[in-house]
């Protein structure tokens, strides 16, 4: 008899996505005539860049003929994206990447979950609570994280870094000593960003233990604040300690098209083999890469008009930023994020938990947020919003939020 991997049953079932949609919809059902904003889901509404619409037409075309026509292609992405994510992310703000060390994919998420199939089951987990929940499910199916404990809404392997107003939602070095530790900045769900400082002593402590630190910057493009690195080999020492994930998805609207990248560097080494032979492995064995169409249009976000349009698409989610976050503070909620990132963190008021504070703004204002706790126990009291929605949307839910508070 076949036997299943039990590690999955243990993972618990109300996801927070569908309990949003599940409440959303009961009260559309009972509220039809009513208009609901949605600042909940962080996915794009912005359409792709004119540039990338073009270079992917003409990929299209060149797929049509017998000399264009692309079939498999190298699974570590084509030389051309490569390339030109070495020269335009890295190297040209002065970090040392090189091409070969750029692993395309089809999304961050994936990545950031199929990591996990290159380190040992017994290595021990470090995760910011709250947490985008893909890094604790996957190591939870991959058996790293012990059991579910409904209780504490944590899982008894994992070490939890809370990430609070007390710390500014920048995590501290756990006491118990850690093998593998993700994080992200600017961050999912709280938009804190991490200065060099405290990334400087991450990157430390990874050296000193031998740690592997795992770096999500899907957000990166958000940043504006001078000296806020955007990658995590802007550290000195990072070289020989981290792997960091990076996607088209939020910096150019690629969320759909899906294309994105991971950044092994060659001396990264840990039992004396190298991590970045080791993910070409396991990328050779399990993925046959990201279409030629999609890759070509994600070089195209690298040319001149592809960077100033693209630009101009981030500039509209900053400003939808600054009108969600001067609107709930002139609402007299304690708010932060929404700076260097498309999320905003709001406190609820007089400590009411995050599903009742999102309820009423979804009975009340009719706009639909994401509940804090469903990103971890330090995110209770807390809800998130995003700078993704359109622009006259965001600015209306924002004046109803101030109505009603
Ligand atoms: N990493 C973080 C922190 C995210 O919030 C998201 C998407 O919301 C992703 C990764 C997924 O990115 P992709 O669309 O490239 O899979």
């Amino acid at each position: 008899m076949a036997h299943i991997n039990t590690n999955f049953v243990k993972l618990p079932g109300s996801y927070l996505f569908s309990e949003i949609a599940r409440r959303v919809e009961a009260y559309t059902q009972e509220n039809p005539d009513k208009k609901l904003i949605k600042l909940g889901i962080g996915d794009v509404t912005r359409p792709l860049a004119p540039a990338v619409i073009q270079a992917m037409h003409k990929a299209v075309e060149e797929m049509g003929t017998v000399q264009g026509f692309h079939g498999y292609g190298p699974e570590q992405g084509y030389e051309f994206l490569r390339e030109a994510i070495a020269r335009h992310d890295y190297q040209d703000r002065g970090v040392d990447i090189a091409a070969g060390e750029i692993f395309v994919s089809d999304g961050a998420k994936s990545d950031c979950g199929n990591i996990v199939d290159i380190f040992s089951v017994d290595n021990v987990v470090a995760v910011c609570d709250p947490v985008y929940p893909v890094y604790v499910d996957t190591n939870a199916m991959s058996g790293r994280a012990g059991e579910y404990d409904v209780r504490a809404g944590k899982w008894t392997e994992l070490v939890y870094m809370p990430c609070t107003s007390e710390n500014q939602f920048t995590p501290e070095i756990p006491s118990k000593k850690v093998d593998l530790i993700y994080l992200c900045f600017p961050n999912n769900p709280t938009g804190a960003v991490a200065t060099r400082e405290q990334l400087k002593a991450w990157v430390d402590y990874a050296n000193r233990v031998g740690a592997v630190i795992l770096f999500d910057s899907a957000y990166e493009a958000f940043i504006t604040t001078p000296g806020i690195p955007h990658s995590i080999f802007e550290i000195e020492g990072a070289r020989s300690c981290a792997v960091e994930f990076r996607s088209f998805s939020k910096t150019a609207g690629f969320t759909g098209a899906r294309c994105a990248y991971t950044v092994i560097p060659k001396e990264l080494e840990r039992d004396g083999v190298s991590l970045n032979s080791l993910w070409n492995r396991r990328q050779c064995t399990k993925f046959n890469g990201v279409p030629y169409v999609t890759q070509r249009g994600a070089e195209a976000v690298y040319s001149p008009e592809g960077k100033r349009q693209v630009e101009e698409t981030l500039a509209f989610y900053r400003e939808n930023a600054r009108v969600i976050r001067e609107g709930l503070v002139a609402a007299g909620l304690t708010v932060s994020g929404g700076v260097d990132s498309p999320y905003i963190w709001a406190k609820t008021p007089d400590q009411m938990p995050s599903w009742d504070f999102f309820d009423r703004l979804l009975r009340q204002a009719n706009v639909v947020t994401t509940p804090g706790a469903g990103f971890g126990p330090s995110g209770e009291g807390y809800i998130r919003l995003t700078a993704f929605g359109g622009a006259e949307a965001t600015r209306e839910a924002v004046a109803r939020i101030r109505t009603i508070l």
